[in-house]
């Protein structure tokens, strides 16, 4: 028998409600965010008919065609989590509920001044690179730990962004490397949690208290570890065509 959309949503949220309980946290704690880069908008709205509110897209097109084809789904929430090039960055300020990429100073610069011109606020993640691999965007934090000129770059423009008008700063977003040892994947959520916990003393004036980590080969070890957002695409959707 095949799953169905419903059957694989319900095993997801399971799974985090029992991930949620083995750390004595709740289910509630935990927001799943359904990516649903590369799927058409009925996809989106069965997803929408099963419970789910928050979706995830990494391609500025693609968010403002989906947005404006399911404007009439309310509480939808929109999270754009890929990497965003400058010329980009109107879509998102116009259509995204959460932006959980941000990777450059520059990128949240413009995300400033387009969102004070739309009379709007947005929350926003800032992405770090703890696993020190290459293929990953994101402030370098390979040896935060032990590196005071890392630390001291990430403090500043940590800093820098949480001044920024219209920019709610909520937490960090990483990615786990692909196809690690399951103690390698640990560790990378446990280092981004730590790093989250020291930019709560180095850089009170913004919020740190999320973290967004985890996929759909990961997301209950990243929620052991303390992710408050996951991003779950391929257990929810099934492979992408792309
Ligand atoms: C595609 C994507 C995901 C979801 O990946 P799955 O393996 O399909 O769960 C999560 N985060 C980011 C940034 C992505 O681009």
């Amino acid at each position: 028998m095949v799953a169905t959309l419903t059957d694989r949503i319900a095993a997801v949220q399971e799974q985090i409600a029992q991930a949620a309980q083995r750390v004595g946290r709740s289910a509630e704690s935990v927001t799943l965010i359904a990516v649903s880069k590369t799927h058409a908008p009925d996809v989106i709205a069965a997803a929408y008919d099963a419970g789910l509110r928050h979706f995830g897209e990494n391609r500025s097109d693609e968010l403002a065609a989906k947005a404006a084809a399911l404007t009439g789904l309310p509480d939808l929430r929109w999270h754009f989590i890929g990497t965003l090039q400058s010329r980009q960055t109107q879509a998102v300020a116009d259509h995204a509920d959460v932006f959980h990429a941000v990777d450059r100073l520059k990128i949240a610069r413009r995300l400033s001044r387009q969102l004070e011109e739309a009379g709007r606020t947005l929350p926003v993640f800032v992405e770090v690179n703890v696993s020190g691999e290459g293929s990953k965007s994101g402030f370098s934090a390979e040896r935060w730990e032990d590196d005071a000129d890392q630390r001291a770059a990430l403090h500043d423009v940590c800093a820098t962004i949480a001044d920024l008008p219209r920019i709610e700063l909520r937490g960090l977003m990483t990615m786990a490397p692909w196809d690690a040892p399951e103690a390698t994947l640990r560790s990378v959520f446990r280092r981004t949690r730590a790093l989250a916990d020291w930019l709560r003393q180095a850089v009170p004036q913004g919020d740190w208290s999320a973290l967004s980590m985890g996929m759909s080969d990961d997301f209950t070890l990243a929620i052991e570890e303390g992710a408050t957002h996951v991003r779950v695409g391929r257990a929810i959707f099934g492979e992408r065509v792309y």
